[in-house]
């Protein structure tokens, strides 16, 4: 049996998306992406879930390789069933008509009133039980001792009956049940089958093809998934699946996966437990993972009071590494994206020598020179239109630009530099041979590497890629960046006395969007520990890192400084820097934290300075270096040495001007300027004319 590239494993959820986010039981991904183990996702509902599961599958298919999807419900029910609700033993028309009984949003579903439907149909009460709502559900009773047996179903399936400590599939509800799951699951599962029509259900159909759907049962793994000491359980489990998964050799896979279940289905590795937790123990033959950013990946060395801004970009740029997987784009939507590969040309550009004008194409020789006349060639080559014939020796052929030079031509004359009655043109030689066209391949050669790995794709390089060829583009997953305002007087209403608008949010979150990220708001927390302890909570089960402003120095009312010392990875950096005053850096649940000053101009200065480049290097793009130029000033200034100074600033007739005041709660500042001039750390006196540097915000990426 061929292997699997890529494996991806679903840990579902029939629960409602409502209530106070994250919640504890909404859905995690986990997957290694051809051998690259991705950052487990949290999807919060079962739509969301659905959609994330069916672009993978398809950019993993349009990368060439074989994908094993794993959902940890079961994908049957006990033996029977199937038969008495659609006449036969086939589970998958079983799930058909699941998915067309039940009703299921993200809001709610209909699972209970649907399992008192089914249990209507058969004899007796049950096999269906528990009610999670208040009213009462038609035939399904509250309590699994209230059935009777007159249904004739088993209570579990075979492979229940050897996994110790499943639940069955008829109980709707409760801790730890799995009826809602199937019954929501398998549903789901119908609608892929329908929308991927490549995908083969195990064991119910062949184990061929190229997308293979399995169930799962997380439990099996559970002494590596207590090892790993992760506080999410869910997260730390289809990592380890999709990983022991993944790394099992074609042969061993192949056994686990001949199972002869043909109508409840079966879980994929149970009786192989040991196997599984052979493939998790640290192995030196291990497949390489990137390591998570380590806790001591901030901190500066012992004794350090100031950091130069120089410093601190170093720190960055040395202990911070990508952390996004990948998937396929096509070129045309791969704007802002970062090549997860070098971009090779699958075709020359141009394809075929063309003519670069509109004119006359002949074959040129040492005869064409002084007044030349060439009788014309029936016909004409336009873009689009090939001329199909030869192009006899001594006669001309009418050529447009773009044209695919015919046989017998290797140079073109310019229209306006030849005179025709129709019948012939003349010239006057000599002519470069080759001149007025344009080679194969002369721009772009076949396989030739035309854009690094790590390149933030440019408009340009959409060119660049669709004239090479490249339709698709492995491409790292969006950067997910969350964006934090804290303080008890900042508001998203109106500003007043004691209430300061939330400036930060919204420039942080339109500058990271400029950056090609995907934005996770966080809105406002007050001054409280627990509320601001929540939101950090949330950002690291949704993002890939966190961007907080305020409370980030050391003072009574600073909680993230605070609550990033608890998670023993903080460090509070004093930028000699000015404007900004402290960045609170450190880890929350693996998520990096870059804790900005509240005031919207350092948290602005600060943002651009430092967490762009520490983002790209997160986003895969390795670490950006703004580039500045000399100006002369158009302003007077004294700077005493210490701290390095950015000034808001524009060009203005070859000179920079400043922003009339330095004040760091200027917000019109900010918007007023076009760039900032950065004074070196050192002392510097500058008059109108002293050369200074200017770095232009587009320069930042924005
Ligand atoms: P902090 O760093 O929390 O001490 O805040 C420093 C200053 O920035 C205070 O004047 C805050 O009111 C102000 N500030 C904090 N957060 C924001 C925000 N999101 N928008 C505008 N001003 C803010
Ligand atoms: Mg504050």
């Amino acid at each position: 049996m061929k292997g699997f590239d890529s494996v991806i494993i679903v840990d579902w959820s029939a629960a409602n998306d409502t209530g106070p986010t994250p919640r504890k039981d909404a859905i995690w991904l986990g997957a290694v992406l051809g051998g690259a183990e991705i950052a487990p996702e949290y999807l919060r509902n079962r739509d969301i879930a659905m959609d994330r599961v069916t672009a993978l599958i398809r950019s993993e298919r349009a990368l060439g390789r074989r994908v094993m999807v794993g959902f940890d419900f079961p994908f049957g029910y006990p033996a029977g069933f199937a038969a008495a609700l659609v006449g036969e033993p086939a589970p998958l028309k079983l799930w058909d008509w699941l998915a067309e009984a039940l009703t299921d949003t993200p809001r709610g579903n209909t699972r209970f009133d649907l399992a008192g439907q089914i249990n209507a149909r058969l004899p007796g009460i049950g096999p269906f039980w528990f009610n999670g709502t208040a009213r009462d559900v038609p035939h399904l009773p509250r309590k699994g001792n209230d059935r009777t047996a007159e249904h004739g179903l088993p209570e579990r399936r075979r492979a229940e009956e050897q996994a110790k400590g499943t639940f069955t599939c008829w109980q709707m509800g409760g801790a730890g049940a799995v009826g809602g799951q199937a019954m929501t699951g398998m549903a789901a599962l119908s609608r892929l089958r329908r929308a991927l029509p490549e995908v083969r259900v195990w064991p119910f159909e062949e184990a061929k093809g190229d997308v293979l759907l399995v169930e799962v049962w997380p439990s099996l793994i559970d002494a590596a998934v207590k090892a790993e000491g992760d506080p999410i359980r869910d997260r730390a489990q289809v990592r380890l699946l999709a990983r022991a998964l993944s790394r099992l050799d074609d042969e061993t896979l192949a056994g686990m996966l001949d199972v002869d279940s043909p109508e409840e289905g079966w879980i994929l590795g149970l009786g192989h437990e040991d196997t599984l937790a052979g493939v998790l123990r640290p192995a030196e033959s291990a497949p390489l993972t990137p390591p998570p950013l380590s806790n001591d990946c901030f901190a500066l060395p012992r004794g350090t009071d100031w950091v130069p801004v120089d410093a601190a970009l170093a720190h960055l740029r040395e202990h911070l590494a990508a952390v996004t997987g990948t998937e396929a784009v096509a070129t045309a939507d791969a704007a802002g994206r970062v090549l997860a590969e070098d971009a090779v040309a699958r075709t020359a550009n141009p394809p075929a020598a063309n003519a670069a004008v509109d004119g006359y194409g002949f074959a040129n020789g040492p005869e064409l020179t002084g007044p030349v006349t060439l009788p014309l060639a029936q016909g004409r080559a336009a873009a689009g239109a090939p001329f199909g014939g030869t192009v006899p020796p001594g006669t001309a052929l009418r050529i447009l630009t773009g044209a695919i030079l015919p046989d017998g031509v290797n140079t073109v004359v310019l229209e306006e530099d030849t005179t025709t009655d129709g019948t012939a043109i003349a010239f006057h030689g000599p002519l470069k041979p080759g001149a007025n066209t344009r080679r194969a391949g002369e721009d772009v050669a076949e396989g030739q590497t035309i854009l690094p790995a790590g390149r933030a794709l440019t408009a340009a390089d959409l060119a660049l890629l669709s004239a090479a060829g490249v339709r698709q583009v492995p491409a790292r997953r969006r950067l997910r960046v969350a964006v934090l305002s804290t303080g008890d007087e900042v508001t998203d209403g109106a500003p007043g006395p004691g209430r300061i608008a939330d400036a930060n949010r919204p420039m942080l979150a339109a500058v990271l969007a400029r950056w090609g990220h995907d934005v996770v708001d966080l809105g406002i927390a007050p001054d409280d520990r627990a509320a601001i302890a929540d939101r950090l909570d949330r950002g690291a089960a949704e993002a890939d890192a966190i961007l907080t402003s305020g409370g980030a120095s050391a003072g009574d009312e600073d909680h993230v400084s605070a609550l990033l010392t608890g998670t023993g990875s903080f460090a509070l950096w004093r930028i000699a820097l000015k404007p900004g005053r402290p960045l609170a850096l450190g880890l929350w649940n693996g998520a990096p934290v870059f804790g900005l000053p509240g005031n919207p101009v350092a948290a602005f200065t600060c943002t651009l300075l430092f967490a762009r480049p520490a983002l790209s290097v997160l986003a895969g793009a390795g670490w950006t270096e703004p580039q500045g130029f000399e100006v002369p000033a158009a302003f007077t200034k004294d700077k005493k040495p210490g701290r390095r100074e950015f000034l808001r600033a524009r060009v203005r007739d070859g000179r920079a001007e400043v922003f009339r005041s330095e004040g760091s709660g200027r917000i019109s500042g900010l918007s007023w300027a076009e760039g900032f001039v950065e004074l070196p750390d050192g002392a510097a006196t500058i008059a109108p004319g002293t050369p200074v540097r200017f770095i232009p915000f587009g320069s930042f990426g924005l």
